[in-house]
């Protein structure tokens, strides 16, 4: 790391013990921006690295609950406001027991270089709770969002903060957020949440943007080796709606997808996964992926230890979550001889399995980059409620396809101006970076 940031680093830690993720967040994007302070000193002078780090707001929060037996529960709330100098902050809500303020803050803080990639007018933000969904009913669920957003509401506004969807919040979740926010508030304010439904301000597209945004960066990525998903052995983790619609666009493009896993294992189907049983499993039944196997007749295998990673393929797609894919993984990767990595989920590599990748001149596209579909469509919808219109799914896929392009494109030129070609990790820290800090600087302190 360069001289005059370490000491900044250590600064930041000290002042977040304990936040591991978030410590790994700034770590990731600091050892991309040596070369920046070298050629831009006025963002030392002024502080905006220290400014960037330290969120603008965090709202901790109490969400109490009854289940259906009537016992009452207690979950933690939070919603941090990272960055708002490109627009209101923007950014998912995450409903899992890993949930704390660290995992909030490394998922904001990847947000603001993430949102100001899209090249769309967002600010970076993220909240979420401990509270586990699995296992409850649709009621307890609605009950949960409801008082969830009693006191979330008062910190959001299409103008202030507009959270979204990630891992345990999904369209139901936003549909009862929505309700409770318009309820309290008495007003349709549609662009406040997205990853709404279709016939109540939603736009198409935001459902399968993700994966389907994930594809298109790595497609791009292996033109400029001139090489195609056409023929590819695919690895895929996860089977939420990353992963789904990550497998879908690879298989449309004549990849040849061969996993998919959950919190209990992974299977392997040599002849391609069959996503339309995938989905009756998982998101239909909200099943384990253990019964695709058996639903498979044989073809496929579940296996409970180990990861999708120890499987042999030439493109991995990490689609479940952050430090999914270590170094060991990566030495497993790379003997099998992956070409391409890039990633659906916020940080799911660890940085010794990104160190590995780069140095062995595999293709890497960081989440920041690769992942920015999902919160660029959400933009695409926010436009739309802004003027009270809904745009076919050609044309919403067409936009979506052409911000994947440009942000690729950005990352890759960042990168051979800063004189590491082929690095996407610095290209988007970098081109991300240098946007927010020239923002920040113009609106002063
Ligand atoms: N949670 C998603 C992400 O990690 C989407 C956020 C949004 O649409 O606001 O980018």
């Amino acid at each position: 790391m360069h001289e005059d940031l370490y000491p900044i680093r250590q600064a930041v830690l000290a002042r977040n013990p304990g936040e591991v993720e978030f410590h790994q967040a700034v770590d990731e994007v600091f050892d991309s921006l040596g070369p920046v302070v070298a050629r831009h000193p006025e963002f030392l002078d002024a502080a905006v690295l220290e400014r960037i780090c330290e969120p603008e707001r965090q709202i901790i929060f109490r969400v109490p609950w009854t289940d259906d037996e009537g016992r009452v529960h207690i979950n933690r709330g939070f919603r941090v406001e990272f960055n708002s100098a490109l627009g209101p902050y923007k950014g998912g809500l995450r409903f899992h027991p890993s949930v704390y303020l660290g995992i909030v803050k490394f998922l904001g803080f990847e947000q603001i270089f993430k949102n100001a990639l899209t090249g769309m007018p967002i600010g970076g933000g993220k909240g979420g709770s401990d509270f586990d969904p699995s296992g409850r009913s649709d009621a307890e669920i609605m009950r949960f969002c409801q008082s969830f957003m009693t006191e979330l509401y008062r910190h959001i506004g299409e103008y202030t903060d507009v959270p979204a969807g990630d891992i345990g919040v999904g369209g139901r979740e936003i549909g009862y957020l929505f309700g409770q926010y318009k309820r309290i508030t008495n007003r349709y304010e549609s662009g406040v949440l997205t990853g709404k439904g279709l016939s109540w301000g939603g736009s198409l597209v935001r459902t399968e943007a993700t994966g389907y945004g994930t594809v298109m960066f790595a497609e791009e990525m292996l033109r400029t080796r001139g090489q195609s998903f056409d023929g590819q052995t695919v690895l895929v983790s996860g089977s939420g709606n990353v992963a789904t619609f990550a497998i879908a666009r690879a298989q449309h493009l004549g990849a040849t997808v061969i996993t998919a896993s959950d919190s209990g294992g992974y299977v392997v189907d040599p002849d391609g996964i069959d996503l339309e049983l995938l989905r009756q499993i998982k998101e239909v039944e909200r099943g384990r992926i253990s019964e695709y196997a058996e639903r498979r007749g044989g073809r496929a295998r579940f296996i409970a230890k180990g990861s999708v990673w120890d499987v042999p393929g030439t493109v991995a797609l990490p689609c479940a979550t952050q430090n999914e894919l270590d170094g060991s993984h990566a030495k497993k990767l790379l003997a099998h001889g992956v070409v391409a990595v890039a990633e659906g989920a916020n940080m799911p590599s660890t940085g010794e399995a990104t160190r590995m990748f780069q140095e062995a001149g595999v293709l890497f596209g960081p989440g920041k980059a690769a992942n920015a579909g999902g919160v660029a469509t959400s933009a695409l919808e926010m436009q739309q409620n802004a003027s009270r219109d809904s745009w076919t799914f050609d044309y919403t896929e067409e936009r979506l396809g052409q911000i994947m392009t440009s942000i690729h494109d950005r990352c890759a030129e960042t990168a051979e101006d800063y004189g590491m070609p082929g690095n996407y990790v610095a290209g988007a820290n970098i081109a991300g970076f240098v946007k927010v800090a020239g923002a920040m600087m113009a609106q002063g302190l």
